[in-house]
């Protein structure tokens, strides 16, 4: 007879879930808090873009909707392997040794890209934000290469469309308040007074994000003004409630995934946008100027690294500074290089002929200590490298703290700009202990029978930080292994 499995949730993860679920011949049944516009959680709000290891632009064909893009002939995509990703994994550690949910992401990437194209999920290079022209090719770094077609909304859309091609039921506006327990085995959830009985239940419901009481309880106060950068429905549920049957604690709590957003945003992201501006209000070439706080001070290096792999970290720098807010300074020479976001009409931002002018006008700010903050960093910079944000180009300053690594060139051609931003949370990294059948692990280590669970609400899959693209990623691995997990049990 065939297994039935309960799905909470009808993001990446849960899709994923339900997927390999269904291939093994279950029946499933996904039950989402949201209405239907709302369902898909944060993965609609997402780029699609997922990191994953590949040898050559070999591997990277298969996946492509478009395998025969002209583009391909003139593009570089050079290689991403399971050690560099794992060297960029340890690089957010902190010192920890890579855990084992960081090996199995790394090492059932690869295999894991191709079987989401085998249930027709594909993907195109991500030509605008992770390539720049260099003598006529396009360059990918930071091994970021491909995202989903239609970005989230693709993703989640390809994705519900295999779900629904073999089977898999939805169920919206349909919250799980509880787990039914019969003794310490999970045998179904509540969705308000009714009782929904499953062979296993698998918990995909994200985060707990867009919880505020939660963010201040585990992860201080300054989280309390976070902008949410996705759904108002991630708000730590699953996680309270498989805690409450004696779930044991995994991964960091206090740590979490945020960037510079727009200060005037919304509180939370907006699905009502259309899709081609949901990630506008995100501000991210910080790396291609300065970023001042209210005190009129650096307060990071901008050009540590691709911003792959500070961007997750930048919107937490922000949130510890004075007031919870910074200014992102440029000049024009770069106003060619900001991604679209920087355009956007509802994008906020002050500009001026000259530094001066343009200091006067950013908003509590301490503008004495600014400008001579952008005059020592102008000075600062050594002028005999030469610019090229393709690299790690070593255009970096001297003399000053923070010191700017790469890509420090002078503002000081006008006219200038900048933008006012603040830290919006993407999703949280403490969660529980899964093992390596997707079961959620209790206090004593042992099964919770009848449990499973995968995405945002898996611990110690992130740290310190995150190489963009890895939380899909993440969550289409620990699904997938969820899922056949559960129609096993
Ligand atoms: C703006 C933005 C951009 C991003 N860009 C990228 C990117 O390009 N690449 C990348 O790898 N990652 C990206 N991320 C991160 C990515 O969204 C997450 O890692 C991933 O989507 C999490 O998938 P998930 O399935 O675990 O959670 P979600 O997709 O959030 O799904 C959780 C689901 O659970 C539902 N739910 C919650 N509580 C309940 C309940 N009680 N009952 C029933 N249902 C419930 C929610 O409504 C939601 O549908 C981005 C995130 C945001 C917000």
């Amino acid at each position: 007879m065939s297994k039935s499995v309960i799905v909470v949730g009808t993001g990446n993860a849960a899709l994923c879930a339900a997927l390999a679920a269904l291939e093994t011949g279950a029946q499933v049944t996904l039950l989402e808090k949201a209405d239907e516009a709302l369902a898909g959680g944060n993965t609609k709000y997402t780029a699609g873009a997922m990191r994953f290891a590949y040898n050559g632009i070999d591997d990277l064909l298969p996946l492509l909707r478009d395998p025969n893009d002209s583009r391909l002939g003139d593009t570089d995509f050079g290689s991403y392997d399971t050690e560099k990703f794992g060297d960029d994994l340890l690089g957010f550690n902190d010192g920890r040794p890579l855990s084992d949910e960081q090996q199995t992401l790394i090492n059932t990437s690869g295999e894991t890209m191709r079987w989401l194209a085998s249930h027709d999920v594909k993907f195109e290079p991500i030509y605008s934000r992770q390539s720049f022209e260099k003598d006529g090719r396009h360059v990918f770094w930071g091994g970021l290469t491909l995202a989903a077609e239609n970005e989230g909304v693709g993703l989640f859309d390809m994705e519900l469309a295999a779900v629904e091609r073999l089977g898999g039921k939805v169920r919206y506006n349909s919250a799980v308040t509880g787990l039914v327990m019969e003794g310490t085995r999970v045998v179904g959830v509540r969705v308000g007074d009714e009782e929904l009985r499953a062979d296993a239940v698998i918990l995909a419901s994200g985060g707990f994000e867009a919880n505020e009481g939660m963010r201040i309880e585990r992860m201080g106060a300054n989280w309390k003004a976070a902008k949410v950068r996705g759904t108002p429905h991630n708000t730590g549920d699953g996680l309270v409630m498989a805690l409450g049957i004696g779930a044991a604690e995994y991964g960091l709590f206090s740590g979490c995934h945020a960037t510079p957003m727009d200060l005037h945003m919304a509180d939370f992201g907006g699905l009502d946008l259309p899709p081609g501006e949901r990630k506008n209000y995100r501000k991210i070439c910080y790396f291609l100027g300065v970023m001042l706080n209210a005190d009129g001070d650096r307060f990071v290096d901008e050009g540590i690294n691709f911003r792959n792999y500070t961007y997750a970290q930048y919107g937490a720098a922000i949130l510890e500074q004075p007031g919870q807010f910074a200014w992102q300074v440029f000049d024009s020479k770069v106003f060619d290089l900001l991604y679209g976001e920087y355009r956007f009409h509802d994008a906020h931002f002050v500009e001026a002929e000259t530094l001066n002018a343009l200091v006067a006008q950013l908003k509590g700010v301490d503008q004495t200590a600014a400008l001579a903050t952008l005059t020592a960093y102008n000075d600062a910079v050594d002028a005999d490298v030469a610019f090229d944000p393709t690299v790690l180009d070593g255009k970096g300053t001297r003399g000053i703290t923070p010191a700017k690594s790469n890509w420090a060139q002078k503002i000081d051609q006008g006219p200038y700009r900048a933008f006012p931003v603040t830290g919006g949370i993407t999703f949280t990294y403490g969660g529980l202990k899964v093992d390596q059948d997707g079961s959620v692990l209790s206090d004593q280590g042992a099964k919770i029978d009848g449990l499973f669970a995968c995405g945002e609400i898996v611990g110690g899959v992130f740290y310190a930080g995150y190489p963009g693209g890895s939380g899909l990623t993440s969550g289409a691995v620990f699904g997938r292994r969820a899922g056949y997990g559960a129609a096993r049990a």
